[in-house]
C-alpha cells in the first residue's frame, strides 16, 4: 500500500531577491526535517493524521516559519496562534483560535479532537484547556522571536493600513495520505502581522483552511485569510472532486483562481485518496515539499521551481 505527504510553509513574496541564501537554506532544511518526520510514520504503516502532527510540529518549532516558535504577532506585540486538524475517515475535526500559552498548538487542536466534545475552542479558554490536558506549555519568551518584532515595527511605521503589504505568509500545514487509504490535513499559523481586535484568520476554520474528507481529499491552505474564509476554498476543492469527480489539482487551481478573483492571494495543498500530491498557488512562491512512497522527495520554494 502506497502512501503520500505534502507540507507547506507558507505562500507570498517569496522571490530571490527577497530570500536571503541563510533562510532559504533554513527554509528548505526545516521542511526537510517535517517531511522526514511525517514520512516516518506513514512508512512504518502510521496514520495520516499522526504523520500531519508530527510534520507540523517540526514547522511550529521552527524560527522560519510563522508558526508557534516565530509566529507573527498582534498589534500589541503578542503571539496569538491558530491550529486546526482534521481526519477524512469520520471527519473528526478540532480547532483552537488565539491561544498565547501552547508550544504546539497543532497537539492543542488535535486534543480538542480528541478530548473534548468540541470542534473549536478560543481565547483564554483555549488556553486553560491546554493547561488542564497537559499540554506542553510554551510562554512569549520561548514564542517571541525579535525579527517578529522588527517586522511589527516596520508595520506599525508603514501605518496601520499596510496590514499585509510585501507579506512572506509563513503558516505552516501538511496532508497526508496513509497506507490504509485514508487522509488527514492540518494547519498552525501565527495570523497576520499586526492583526488586531481578535482576529482570526482562514488556518483554524474547519472548511476555510483546513479540511479532510476520505471521499475527496485533505486541504491545507495559506494566504490572505479573509479571502480564503470567504471562498471557504478548503471544502470547495473537496466539494468540487467530489461532487463532479474532477481530478483534485484541477479543483485545486479552479478555486485559487476564484480567491484570486476575490482578491487574495495564496495557495493549497492537496492530497487525495489516490495518493496525489497537488499544490496549486497564485503568490511569487511557497515553500513546499513532498515525498511519498512513489514519489521522490522534493523541496521548493519559488515558483520556478
Ligand atoms: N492564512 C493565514 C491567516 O490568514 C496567514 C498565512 O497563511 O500566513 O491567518
Amino acid at each position: 500500500m502506497t502512501w503520500t505527504l505534502v507540507i507547506h510553509g507558507g505562500a507570498g513574496m517569496m522571490t530571490r531577491e527577497r530570500i536571503t541564501p541563510e533562510q532559504d537554506e533554513g527554509a528548505r532544511a526545516a521542511l526537510g526535517q517535517a517531511l522526514d518526520a511525517g514520512a516516518a510514520v506513514l512508512s512504518a504503516g502510521g496514520s495520516a493524521l499522526d504523520a500531519v502532527e508530527a510534520a507540523v510540529r517540526v514547522l511550529e518549532d521552527d524560527p522560519h516559519f510563522n508558526a508557534g516558535r516565530g509566529a507573527a504577532l498582534t498589534h500589541e506585540g503578542v503571539a496569538e496562534l491558530d491550529a486546526a486538524i482534521m481526519e477524512g475517515t469520520g471527519r473528526d475535526a478540532g480547532a483552537v483560535a488565539g491561544v498565547t500559552g501552547t508550544r504546539n498548538p497543532v497537539s492543542l487542536a488535535r486534543a480538542v479532537m480528541e478530548q473534548s466534545r468540541h470542534v473549536l475552542l478560543g481565547g483564554e479558554g483555549a488556553d486553560l484547556f491546554s493547561r488542564d490536558h497537559g499540554l506542553e506549555q510554551a510562554g512569549q519568551d520561548w514564542l517571541v522571536l525579535p525579527e517578529r518584532r522588527r517586522q511589527l515595527e516596520e508595520l506599525r511605521a508603514r501605518g496601520a493600513d499596510s496590514f499585509d503589504v510585501d507579506m512572506k505568509y509563513g503558516t505552516v500545514g501538511a496532508v497526508a495520505r496513509d497506507t490504509a487509504g485514508h487522509v488527514a490535513a492540518a494547519t498552525s499559523t501565527g495570523g497576520v502581522t499586526g492583526k488586531r481586535w481578535g482576529r482570526i484568520g482562514d488556518s483554524p476554520l474547519i472548511g476555510a483552511g483546513t479540511y479532510a474528507d476520505d471521499r475527496a481529499g485533505a486541504v491545507s491552505a495559506t494566504g490572505s485569510g479573509e479571502y480564503f474564509i470567504r471562498a471557504g476554498v478548503a471544502h470547495e476543492i473537496c466539494a468540487r472532486a467530489r461532487l463532479t469527480g474532477m481530478p483534485l489539482q484541477a479543483a485545486a487551481d479552479a478555486v485559487m483562481d476564484d480567491v484570486k478573483a476575490l482578491g487574495g492571494r495564496g495557495g493549497v495543498i492537496v492530497t487525495g485518496p489516490g495518493g496525489e500530491a497537488v499544490w496549486s498557488f497564485n503568490t511569487a512562491g511557497m515553500f513546499r515539499a513532498r515525498v511519498g512512497s512513489d514519489l521522490a522527495r522534493s523541496i521548493a520554494i519559488y515558483g520556478d521551481e
